[in-house]
C-alpha cells in the first residue's frame, strides 16, 4: 500500500469482502473516511478517488479544512464531541453529528440549525462498555432519549453510533456491536425512523459489519498514522 488512493481502494475491498463474508448487499454499508489531523490536500485526493462523507473529531480544525474546500461537494460528520460552546458552529457548518448522548445538545443543534440548510442527521452515542470517562448514553437510556430527540425540528435521528474500548479480542467486540444493534431494533420497534448504525473502525471493521453496521468510520487505514496524542 503506497498511496492513500491505493489504501482507500484497500478499504473498499475489505468492505466488500466482509459483507460478502456475512451475506449482506456492500451498498448497505457506506464509509466514513475520517481525516483529522490530516490537511485538507488529503481529503482532496481522497475525493478524486471517489470518497464524499468525511469525518472530523475538532470542531475548529474541521470548519477550517472545509473552508478551503467549499468548491468540493462534501460531505462533513462531526465524530467527536460536541460541547454546548460548539454547538452552533456545528450546526451551521457540517451534514451529520455522530455523538449526541444528551438532550441539552440535540436541542441547541435543532436551535442553531440553519432554516436554508437541511435538517442536521444526528446518530445517538451509545456507551455499551462503560467506560467511566467515555462519553455515550447507557444503553438503558438510549431510547427514551431517542424518543425525546425524534419530535425535534430542525435535526433528523438517524441511529446509533458507538465506540469500543480497543478490543482484546474479535469476539468481544462482537458483543458491543451487537448490543447496539439490539438497541436500533428496540427503537425501531417503537416506531422510531432510524436506519443507520455507526460502527466499525480501522481495526474492527469487519465485525462491525458482520454486527450489521451500515456506516464504518475509518481513519489510519485511509489516511495513515496519527500523532498519539490525537487518539480518541
Ligand atoms: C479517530 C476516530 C475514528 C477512526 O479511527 P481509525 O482507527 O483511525 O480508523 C473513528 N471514529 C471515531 C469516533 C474517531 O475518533
Amino acid at each position: 500500500m503506497t498511496n492513500l488512493t491505493d489504501r482507500l481502494a484497500f478499504v473498499r475491498l475489505r468492505i466488500e469482502a466482509a459483507c460478502q463474508a456475512c451475506g449482506r448487499a456492500p451498498s448497505e454499508v457506506s464509509l466514513l473516511a475520517v481525516s483529522k489531523t490530516f490537511p485538507a490536500s488529503d481529503v482532496a485526493l481522497a475525493h478524486a478517488a471517489g470518497q464524499i462523507a468525511f469525518g472530523e473529531n475538532y470542531i475548529q480544525e474541521a470548519v477550517e479544512k472545509m473552508a478551503g474546500l467549499r468548491h468540493l461537494p462534501l460531505q462533513w460528520h462531526c465524530i467527536g464531541p460536541v460541547q454546548s460552546n460548539k454547538s452552533r458552529l456545528v450546526a451551521e457548518h457540517f451534514d451529520w453529528v455522530h455523538t449526541v448522548d444528551r438532550l441539552k445538545i440535540a436541542q441547541r443543534l435543532s436551535d442553531q440549525r440553519p432554516a436554508h440548510l437541511a435538517p442536521l442527521q444526528l446518530c445517538i452515542q451509545v456507551n455499551v462498555d462503560a467506560g467511566a470517562n467515555k462519553s455515550g448514553v447507557a444503553p438503558e437510556e438510549a431510547l427514551a432519549l431517542a424518543q425525546a430527540i425524534s419530535v425535534l425540528p430542525r435535526v433528523c435521528l438517524r441511529g446509533l453510533m458507538c465506540i469500543p474500548e480497543p478490543a482484546e479480542n474479535e469476539e468481544r467486540a462482537r458483543k458491543v456491536f451487537a448490543r447496539v444493534t439490539d438497541l436500533l431494533g428496540a427503537c425501531q420497534r417503537a416506531g422510531l425512523a432510524m436506519d443507520t448504525l455507526s460502527m466499525g473502525m480501522s481495526e474492527d471493521l469487519e465485525s462491525a459489519i458482520a454486527a450489521g453496521s451500515t456506516m464504518v468510520r475509518v481513519g489510519s487505514a485511509i489516511f495513515g498514522a496519527r500523532a498519539r496524542r490525537q487518539a480518541l
